[in-house]
């Protein structure tokens, strides 16, 4: 069983590129130059180096004692969090920002729900001086002020979607109508492993680096490069393919991947795509998503809004299927429980994705001896108003 993207696009039956013909174009563009460009000395040098000095890898894999004790077993959390702009996405934007400069485009799109993406689009082209225009839908916007003052802070010019339910989706539909108006110029920086092929394999690359140093720093730690699991948190599913990449052919290491439950699986308000999704095609690709009877896609729900996402990436349908990672969900509750565990255990405050992640411990039956890596992709600056409103600091 091959958990790799074909040379049709595909994993196992999901993936292909199910768009427009009006932006057949640009995606084949793409599609002809990733791998070339990727794996030119120069662009792995300028990646390398910005990876190190810009955003600050490697990462540290940090051994967790007291929530080892905790769990009885070795817990190894991978350090995301200490990103610069505070967790793993950045990894992508730069990788893709760099080749948006090697195939001569000038003006940078990206859309964004929580406007994390938004963000971390917006840093990368600050930092190459290039145009950025984000689309968002209107309600986010009122929604996610921190983030659209970040964004125009870097210098982004951010646009409102003002159709439909005015949030992701309808800024999707925003940014491929200027990304079909705008060919010759323009490149769509695309925050997941989610889209057209050949985006999700191209952005599982920049974000393998994860799986990559865990390897290394755990052959240094253990003795082994081979964890017992790794865990991580699904929403498009980025920073898991990032955790998961170097060992998705290596059979003895179980991957766990947590979906947001939201209020409950099965209370019509979560996010647990693969465990509710059916077989369908969503932004250019066929995956799993959660969709009605008549094919309407379900509007999802999580109390994080980066797991607030009705689909997963081929890839993860993929690995769903086949059974090669076993998928479970956190509820908000166990989310944010998880949440101050971490932060009175470790001294570390988690983003509330990351916390997904961290909330299915307990389920793994993990022994002393096991090793379990989570991968915290984020930090919970961000989280803070929603942690505040549901601890009550203020009351104790
Ligand atoms: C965006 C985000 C996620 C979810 O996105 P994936 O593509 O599934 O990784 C998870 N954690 C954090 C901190 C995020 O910002």
């Amino acid at each position: 069983m091959s958990y790799h993207v074909n040379e049709k696009g595909f994993y196992g039956k999901f993936g292909g590129a199910y768009i427009p013909e009006m932006l057949y174009p640009n995606v084949e563009e793409l599609r002809q130059n990733y791998l070339r460009i990727i794996q030119e000395p120069d662009f792995q040098e300028e990646l390398q180096a910005l990876l190190k000095d810009y955003v600050g890898r490697p990462t540290p894999l940090y051994f967790a004692p007291r929530l080892s004790e905790k769990y009885n077993t070795k817990v190894y959390l991978k350090r995301e969090d200490l990103n610069h702009t505070g967790a793993h996405k950045i990894n992508n934007t730069i990788g893709q920002v760099l080749l948006a400069k090697r195939l001569g485009k000038k003006r940078i799109i990206a859309e964004t729900g929580a406007g994390q993406h938004g963000v971390a689009t917006a840093t990368v082209c600050a930092l190459m001086g290039l145009e950025c225009i984000v689309y968002m839908g209107e309600i986010d916007i009122e929604r996610q002020a921190p983030n659209v003052a970040r964004m125009k802070m870097l210098g982004a010019q951010v646009v409102p979607a003002t159709s439909g339910s005015k949030t992701l989706k309808d800024a999707t539909n925003e940014a491929i109508r200027d990304w079909i108006n705008n060919p010759e110029n323009t490149y769509y920086i695309i925050g997941s492993v989610v889209g057209p092929h050949p985006y999700p394999d191209m952005v599982a690359r920049f974000q393998a680096v994860i799986s990559e140093e865990i390897r290394a720093q755990l052959l240094e730690k253990e003795g082994t490069e081979l964890p017992t699991y790794v865990v991580a948190c699904v929403g498009g599913g980025s920073n898991a393919a990032g955790a998961f990449y170097h060992y998705l052919d290596e059979s003895e290491v179980q991957l766990i991947a947590v979906e947001a439950a939201g209020k409950g699986v099965d209370s019509g308000e979560s996010a647990a795509t693969s465990i509710l999704g059916k077989d369908g095609i969503i932004h250019g690709s066929r995956t799993l998503l959660m969709q009605t009877e008549d094919g309407q896609v379900t509007e999802p729900y999580s109390i994080s809004a980066g797991l607030d996402y009705p689909g997963v990436g081929p890839l993860h349908a993929h690995l769903f299927e086949s059974k090669r990672a076993r998928f479970e969900s956190a509820t908000d509750e166990e989310a944010l429980q998880a949440v101050l565990e971490l932060t009175r255990l470790e001294g570390i405050i988690p983003a509330l994705e990351s916390a997904h992640a961290l909330a299915v411990l307990d389920r793994l039956n993990a022994k002393p001896e096991d090793v379990v890596v989570i991968n915290l992709s984020g930090r919970g600056d961000k989280d803070l108003s929603t942690y505040l409103k549901h601890f009550h600091f203020d009351e104790k």
